[in-house]
């Protein structure tokens, strides 16, 4: 990049238009994630994941363009570009993040041929087109030595004010080995039959495949004679593409993705701290769709007098204790806000709860001086016990809620203890009503617990009125209990425990699950 700051105004707008990739986050570019982690504007289709939006900055403004074509709250294709070029002359950094690759059916050159006109600099980043992925995803290699060396991407939803058509199905219907088709799925019918009509054999084996690369990942397979059919009884509906040609044949061989065990399956996580993201990516990895579920939400404090008095006289403790990561972040935060830096605790001994803990501290630069041997609250006070604490003063920044046995044990031996309290825990703005719909119409599997706070944050989510609601919300669900003590508090609440696996780790769980739908007869659809 060239720099010209003399003639150039203090910030110029730019353009990026981003492929998003087909539907699996997983999907997108490193520049494409690269550009939307420095966003200022993102503009985005019904066609991206969500997910995505996951690495915007939390203070860029997010705007939704809508279903092409249509929908509520649509933007028209004007309204977009538009869009694009108020945002970039107001000097702001624009992604404009669309589905799969944004020069394939995705009208990407109208944009930027608005911003040419403009006179506002862009770029464009190409992404993993639907076509291939949902081939691949439905163990399709859309071209193979032996039965096609040619692919040609179609639309099947022209422009309908185009008086003939730009598609020569005369000559695509012999002319290619393998035919994709985009947004074909309502003009199904005249397509088999353009192609059969132009030459095309009947039995030619036909794929039609929905949200590829999605947990929600649907396919079917026929021929040209009878794709229709099975559409129709299977239900298929937009967002679906086509795939004609030998080469589905080999569906049957290369299938990988919907034969993973838990494909299909979707499964509630309740978060706790540490180890719900360790369970979530096992699950994914497995073929799961994970609805994660968070009782735990950080802020915080109002009021930080007891821990902004305690250091401004640090120098007067002997140990500072750390019983948990979200501890180190939030008092650290308040010594940078004081105007300090780490270098404040150089004469305070660290004690800290855990190894995760241990690591938080170690980002700030600094090393603790104890660790315990085993990682509980009363661990850390036995290990400070020993190390004779009478008449030392010690800091405990903490949530403003939390047990009291660590602060009682050392002062039962004669320390000091200031607590302070630097953040609390409050109830999230959770889902609460989507998650009880969707226990009630029997759409979710399998509910995980892997300890019993989960088993008590999940209950609190749900919030039945009595046992009897309490049934009808969980009587269609599989329930995992990690081991002995998490299940014990399932069944105190009158719930029955469907699997458990011998040694109560996250490996383990995931194993007598997978193992669970192993035995269970595969499922229709
Ligand atoms: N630019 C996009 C295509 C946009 S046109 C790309 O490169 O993939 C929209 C059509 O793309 C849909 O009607 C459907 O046919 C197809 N499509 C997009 N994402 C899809 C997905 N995850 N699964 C199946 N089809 C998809």
């Amino acid at each position: 990049m060239t720099t010209n700051a003399s003639s150039l105004p203090a910030k110029i707008g730019k353009v990026y238009l981003v492929g998003a990739g087909p539907g699996d986050p997983g999907l997108i570019t490193l520049r494409g994630k690269y550009l939307l982690e420095h966003a200022e504007v993102v503009v985005y289709d019904y066609l991206a994941n969500p997910k995505l939006l996951g690495y915007v900055p939390k203070d860029a403004q997010l705007i939704y363009a809508g279903k092409k074509g249509g929908g509520l709250h649509a933007f028209t294709q004007e309204g977009i570009n538009r869009l694009l070029v108020d945002h970039a002359k107001q000097g702001k950094m624009v992604v404009r993040l669309k589905g799969g690759d944004p020069f394939i059916f995705g009208r990407g050159a109208e944009e930027i041929e608005e911003l040419v006109t403009e006179g506002i600099d862009f770029e464009v980043v190409p992404g993993v087109t639907s076509a291939t992925a949902a081939a691949t995803y439905a163990g399709i290699p859309i071209t193979h030595r032996e039965y096609t060396a040619s692919v040609a991407f179609v639309t099947g939803h022209e422009d309908p004010t185009k008086k003939f058509s730009n598609i020569s199905w005369d000559k695509l219907a012999t002319g290619a080995g393998t035919i994709v088709v985009y947004m074909g799925i309502k003009t199904l019918p005249s397509i088999t039959r353009k192609l059969i009509d132009h030459g095309r054999s009947p039995d030619t084996p036909v794929a039609v495949v929905r949200w590829a690369s999605t947990p929600q990942q649907r396919s079917v397979v026929g021929t040209l004679a009878t794709i229709c059919e099975v559409v129709q009884q299977a239900d298929i509906k937009p967002p679906a593409l086509i795939i004609v040609g030998e080469v589905v044949k080999l569906r049957s061989t290369i299938d990988w993705f919907e034969k993973r065990p838990l494909f299909g399956r979707r499964i509630v996580v309740t978060r706790t701290r540490e180890q719900a993201s360790d369970l979530v990516a096992q699950l994914e990895e497995q073929g799961a769709e994970v609805l994660e579920y968070s009782t735990i939400h950080i802020e915080p404090m109002d009021d930080c007098g007891i821990v902004d008095a305690a250091i401004a006289e640090i120098g007067s403790y002997q140990w500072l204790l750390f019983t948990s990561i979200n501890a180190v972040t939030h008092f650290f935060r308040r010594l940078f806000a004081l105007g300090h830096d780490s270098r404040l605790l150089a004469g305070i001994k660290i004690a800290v709860v855990g190894r995760a803990t241990a690591d938080e501290v170690g980002k700030y630069g600094v090393k603790p001086d104890l660790l315990p041997e085993k990682f509980t609250g009363e661990g850390l006070a036995e290990a400070l016990l020993q190390t004779g604490v009478q008449g030392s003063r010690i800091l405990l920044p903490r949530a403003l809620r939390a047990s009291e046995l660590l602060p009682e044990m050392l002062t039962d031996a004669g320390a000091q203890v200031t607590i302070a309290p630097v953040y609390r825990n409050v109830p999230p703005p959770g889902p609460k009503e989507e998650l009880r719909d969707q226990l009630l119409e029997g759409s979710i599997d399998l509910v995980t617990f892997t300890s019993s706070s989960t088993v008590t944050n999940f209950l609190a989510l749900i919030d039945a009125a009595g046992d009897d609601e309490l049934h009808r919300l969980l009587d269609r669900t599989t329930i995992a209990a990690i081991g002995p003590i998490t299940a014990e508090t399932i069944r105190t609440h009158g719930l029955a425990v469907d699997i458990q696996p011998e040694r109560y780790t996250i490996d383990d769980m995931v194993q007598a699950i997978v193992a669970h739908y192993r035995n269970l007869a595969p499922q229709a659809g």
